[in-house]
């Protein structure tokens, strides 16, 4: 079999106080000396990237390989370590990101949401609330588009309707109040509800799985495009899906989605692919595991935990990706899921793993591993590692960006 992965060169957690006292206390608050480390690569990786952001498609706006993705970085920044001029930074990529709207897409990924998200929160962090308002305006202008489902919207995140739902939760949870009002989130999830319905339906699989999804005319099973993304938003309190439905309608199709993991704890890019390769947050156990950790929360059936802990194990023995270090199949994201379950458990093996996948990306380019196309990006490239590092920095804060809720 093609390895798509480096073997994992670190010893595993063992319970002892040796093995984590140079990264954390037992508390979980790294050492100094750790978050020095992380903080010094860092700022060494942001004018590696600042460096070559010089020569990236300047018309690229999106948050996945564009302007957005680097004004969410610094957001993100100025949040971690309180430095204004951050700030600045995110609003600059934001305008620029502005400038240059794809006009077809919706999303926050792939789409005109995130950049005006984004600057929405920029310019509100900045004291300017007018032309924050403009952009929530426009923001909610594509609003009915996303409920009527207009020019065969997908449901899926990055170009579905979960990738609009995604924008307003975000500025909700950055101006920390109700600025859009859940009406709003709840519409989303009825249409993406109705939809996975009725697809349901016309394939005859009711009884197996009552919510279908496709992207491109296959029934994807990861985060990015898939079931397992889609699922993970249904199951959010005050999305309005309800007791009912989430008995009735999600519950047996994550079911039927948990029946299709692979012996080894993995779980396949789309139905009916039987091959175990892809170890990814987009495919694979990374991304699966928020709905997982996420049904456990809801629904407290213990089985739903110990798939988690599963794509735990598949993460750490195969997700030193040769692809590279980035959030969407990279080291980095993938890291994230240890994080996950970290937040979760509060198991300090979940944080210890997370460390060594830090201590992976702080070697940065030294594992002989591919370039991305996009190679400073924030979702293939190394404003996603730099994102990850500094998340790690305030462990049980972190979230898996433009995703996890
Ligand atoms: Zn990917």
């Amino acid at each position: 079999m093609d390895k798509r992965f480096l073997k994992n060169p670190y010893a595993d957690y063992d319970g002892s106080a040796a093995c984590t006292q140079h990264l954390f206390d037992p508390h979980g608050k790294l050492t100094e000396e750790f978050a020095g480390r992380l903080s010094n690569t860092i700022s060494e990786l942001l004018s590696h990237m600042e460096n070559g952001l010089k020569s990236a498609d300047p018309r690229d706006c999106t948050g996945y390989t564009g302007w957005c993705g680097i004004a969410l970085l610094y957001l993100h920044l100025a949040d971690v370590f309180r430095e204004t001029s951050f700030l600045q930074r995110a609003l600059d990529y934001a305008s620029r990101s502005l400038q240059c709207l794809t006009r077809r897409s919706v999303t926050f990924l792939c789409g005109d949401a995130g950049p005006l998200a984004v600057a929405a929160v920029a310019y509100h962090r900045l004291q300017r609330p007018q032309e924050s308002d403009d952009c929530l305006g426009r923001l909610l202008q594509l609003h009915r588009t996303v409920v009527k489902g207009e020019r065969n919207l997908p449901d899926e995140l990055l170009y579905g309707r979960i990738g609009y739902l995604f924008s307003l939760v975000f500025i909700n949870q950055q101006f920390g109040q109700e600025k859009i009002p859940m009406q709003y989130m709840q519409e989303i999830c009825d249409a993406i509800l109705a939809s996975g319905e009725n697809l349901s339906k016309k394939c005859r699989g009711q009884d197996k799985t009552p919510l279908l999804y496709e992207w491109y005319q296959e029934y994807y099973v990861g985060a990015a495009h898939g079931l397992a993304g889609i699922y993970y938003f249904l199951m959010q309190p005050g999305f309005g899906v309800g007791d009912e439905r989430l008995l009735r309608l999600v519950k047996p199709s994550m079911d039927y989605l948990c029946h299709l993991k692979f012996p080894s704890g993995n779980y396949p890019p789309c139905i009916g692919d039987s091959r175990d390769e892809l170890v990814h947050w987009c495919h694979g156990s990374p991304g699966v595991i928020y709905m997982l950790l996420q049904a456990h929360k809801v629904y407290g059936d213990d089985r739903y935990l110990a798939d988690a802990l599963e794509c735990g194990q598949v993460i750490w023995q195969r997700g030193l990706l040769k692809k590279g270090y980035g959030l969407c199949h990279g080291a980095a994201g993938n890291a994230y899921a240890f994080l996950a379950l970290y937040k979760h458990t509060h198991n300090p093996h979940h944080l210890y793993r997370a460390c060594k996948f830090a201590e992976w990306c702080m070697d940065y380019g030294r594992h002989g591993c591919r370039t991305p196309d996009t190679p400073f990006s924030l979702f293939e490239g190394m404003a996603g590692t730099i994102y990850f590092l500094a998340d790690l920095l305030q462990p049980l804060r972190s979230k898996f960006p433009a995703f996890e809720i």
